[in-house]
């Protein structure tokens, strides 16, 4: 069993990160926010609930946050282990979270300020299939379509400089404190995020410990 959270400013890359562990090792991939995004964009009751928030770039509740964090790790069958990525965000739900599970390893993807802007505000993921892309490094083949279920791409409402500066000033606040948290528990490791995903990739399983072969 393998449990891991993957900690990170915005931008850093850590959803890609997470899903390719998820899918290299058989791992539940848990992302609080592509959990609130779905409940938005199908129009559910939590999707009332967040929304406002979510679009402007502020945390949710922590009842909430936690409520949708326990659903999906005590409902799912994770014979092999998770990866949670976008958890947790504060001091408190790093308490409820070390109260219920143990973990095997933080990963921290480490990216400086200016690259962090320069890779939200170019960001744009399928509307569909909530893939991501990046007008920079990952451009669609066709301009604003997937290029796997041709879905329509589009911005997130928090990619924005407005939103992106709320969001930066409480992961500094809140969120680093939770690393250095983190730090004196857990085994934590470094990870220079500006490198190319797949070397990024191979540095976290070499770190973990994991085989890096298909
Ligand atoms: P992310 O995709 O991780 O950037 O999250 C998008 C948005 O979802 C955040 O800006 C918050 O509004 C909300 N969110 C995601 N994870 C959390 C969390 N652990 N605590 C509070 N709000 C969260």
């Amino acid at each position: 069993m393998r449990k891991y959270v993957i900690m990170g400013v915005q931008g850093s890359g850590k959803g890609t990160q997470a899903k390719m562990l998820a899918d290299r090792f058989d791992l539940v991939h848990m992302s609080v926010g592509d959990i609130f995004r779905w409940h938005v964009q199908n129009h559910t009751k939590i999707g009332a609930q967040v929304r406002r928030r979510v679009d402007a770039g502020e945390l949710v509740g922590d009842d909430l946050v936690e409520s949708v964090v326990q659903d999906r790790l005590r409902g799912h069958d994770w014979n092999y282990g998770f990866v949670v990525d976008g958890f947790p965000r504060n001091a408190r739900q790093a308490e409820f979270f070390l109260e219920g599970f143990d973990i095997d390893g933080v990963i921290n993807l480490e990216l400086a300020t200016e690259e962090v802007e320069r890779r939200v505000l170019s960001r744009r993921i399928c509307s569909q299939c909530g893939l991501d892309y990046n007008l920079f490094a990952h451009r669609p083949e066709v301009e604003d379509t997937c290029d796997v279920c041709q879905g329509a791409l589009v911005a997130r409402a928090d990619d924005n400089t407005e939103a992106l500066a709320r969001r930066l000033a409480d992961y500094y606040s809140k969120t680093q404190p939770v690393l250095e948290l983190f730090e004196r528990k857990e085994f934590v490791l470094n990870v220079d995020a500006a490198k190319p995903r797949e070397e990024i990739f191979a540095t976290v399983c070499a770190g973990l410990g994991l085989p890096n072969t298909q």
